[in-house]
């Protein structure tokens, strides 16, 4: 009779380190099989993150049923503390071994619960165990409730930036650096050009070395800016840690940031149209990607259309449509660049400084708060889904067919805030004409843009009049309100 074999992992909180990650045990349990001649019947892993509280497994009760089922007549796990989590547990294995004949191997050491020496082994390594864990539970159990009279907060390695070494007491030099990039990404500027400016202010991390995009996109998408915990089920890592895990709790630290600006942030960082943008690397054409060829085609009431592009010529910087081979560009705008530059620029400003405009500018397309709140919904929703799960009142099944319609929206909806968000912020740009003119003057080129495209959707540029050296009738704006 060939031997059918159940391979038993569980992963769980009670022995952390190598060697006891799910696959690791899959691993190790599947070539002890091979090594024994033994086929194996099946995978059953549990994920139950504290051992020892009680919380039902369901793969171990599906095992135990195909074990009386005959279906199985071996079990194979890493370790006898994987196999059972009490006691009883184990006298119920070593009764089927009787009934059933059920033969188990680990990993970690032969056991033949056939034999009365295999049974005590058994016993005293699962009471070893149990031991170890429930000394180790009542220990963390002491540390969490000591750091929690203390203020404290759990967790070891570098200390975060704007935080102390504590990781609690903000460290307020920092934490003005970290307003003030989050006020310069939402209102649209580049992360890179805000590392730019940093390093010549010598403004460095909690490690000390300059700041890099990536860094920075990451310390302003975390939670924890805002004084709340994130987090991130390391299963869904796959090589590298995503972005946004999920927000679970306010945290005992206090946030530099409100909420809002936060969830904001998140929604601009995670937004993979940023993403390519920012691929493109510094523009120094400050209207590429928004200037339109607007000559006419063959067929009526339609232009050309391409975007125009930086390109000088003589030294002169222009904007031309292109002539690409193959392309259906026309080749045939062209303006010059720093009149092009000066004379949108003057329109934004000005329409900026119109009252009609700017009411229409704030008003509400609908969405800013709405979408806002369904973004807050769906988070508390997928809060609680995840409590469901974790107390068992839903399987991990439900739990995942649950979500993803939840997540899916959420998705599409902090796509949404992040667009209306950008938009939203650069309210605060806007002034008196002179005002605005002096900002300008000092703003670098990422932040003019994000001026520009805050107010104009395209500017169609059409062709030029030979018999005018500047005509500033060329450009039709595209305005957003
Ligand atoms: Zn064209």
């Amino acid at each position: 009779m060939t031997t059918r074999a159940a391979i038993y992992v569980r992963i769980s909180q009670d022995r952390g380190g190598a060697g006891l990650g799910i696959a690791r045990q899959e691993e190790d349990c599947r070539a002890l099989c091979a090594r024994k001649g033994w086929e194996v019947f099946d995978l059953y892993a549990d994920n139950d993150v504290s051992a020892y509280s009680g919380a039902a497994r369901p793969k171990w009760q599906e095992l135990l049923a195909d074990i009386n089922e005959g279906l199985v007549n071996a079990v194979v796990c890493w370790h006898v503390d994987r196999l059972t989590r009490s006691p009883r547990e184990l006298e119920d294995v070593i009764d089927l071994a009787d009934r059933q004949g059920l033969e188990l191997a680990t990993v970690s050491g032969e056991v033949d619960l056939a034999t009365p020496t295999g049974r005590m082994i058994a016993r005293m390594l699962g009471a070893a165990a149990r031991h170890e864990a429930e000394h180790k539970a009542e220990r963390q159990r002491r540390q969490r409730r000591q750091a929690a009279e203390a203020g404290k907060v759990a967790g070891g390695g570098k200390r975060p930036f704007g935080y102390e070494d504590d990781r609690a007491t903000v460290r307020e030099s920092e934490a003005e650096n970290i307003r003030e990039g989050a006020r310069r990404v939402l209102a649209g500027e580049s992360l890179s050009s805000i590392c730019r400016d940093w390093r010549t202010r010598e403004i460095v991390t909690a490690a000390g070395i300059p700041w890099k995009p990536s860094g920075l996109r990451r310390m302003l998408a975390s939670a924890r800016i805002s004084g709340r915990r994130e987090h991130t089920p390391r299963s869904s890592w796959e090589g590298t840690r995503p972005l946004l895990g999920e927000v679970v709790s306010d945290a005992v630290w206090p946030g530099i940031i409100s909420h809002e600006d936060s969830d904001r942030l998140r929604a601009l960082l995670s937004d993979p149209d940023r993403r390519t943008s920012m691929k493109g690397g510094s523009r120094t054409y400050l209207l590429s990607g928004i200037l339109r060829c607007g000559k006419p085609t063959e067929v009526p009431n339609t232009a050309c259309g391409w975007g125009l592009i930086g390109r000088p010529r003589s030294g002169v910087p222009r904007y031309v449509c292109p002539n690409l081979p193959g392309a259906d560009s026309c080749g045939g705008t062209a303006t010059n660049a720093q009149r092009t530059d000066d004379h949108v620029r003057d329109m934004v400003l000005t329409a900026f400084e119109s009252p009609a405009f700017m009411k229409r500018l704030r008003e509400p397309d609908g969405d800013g708060d709405e979408v806002y709140e369904k973004v807050q919904a769906d988070e508390e929703e997928l809060e609680e889904l995840a409590a469901d799960f974790g107390k068992q009142r839903i399987s991990r099944k439900e739990w995942m067919v649950a979500r993803a319609p939840i997540q899916e929206r959420l998705e599409r909806n902090r796509a949404k805030l992040a667009k209306v968000s950008s938009r939203a912020v650069l309210l605060g740009f806007v002034g008196s004409y002179e005002d605005m003119q002096d900002r300008w003057e000092k703003m670098n080129h990422s932040q003019r843009r994000a001026v520009i495209s805050s107010a104009v959707r395209a500017v169609h540029v059409l062709p030029a009049d030979p018999r005018k050296r500047w005509d500033p009738d060329r450009f039709v704006i595209d305005w957003i309100a």
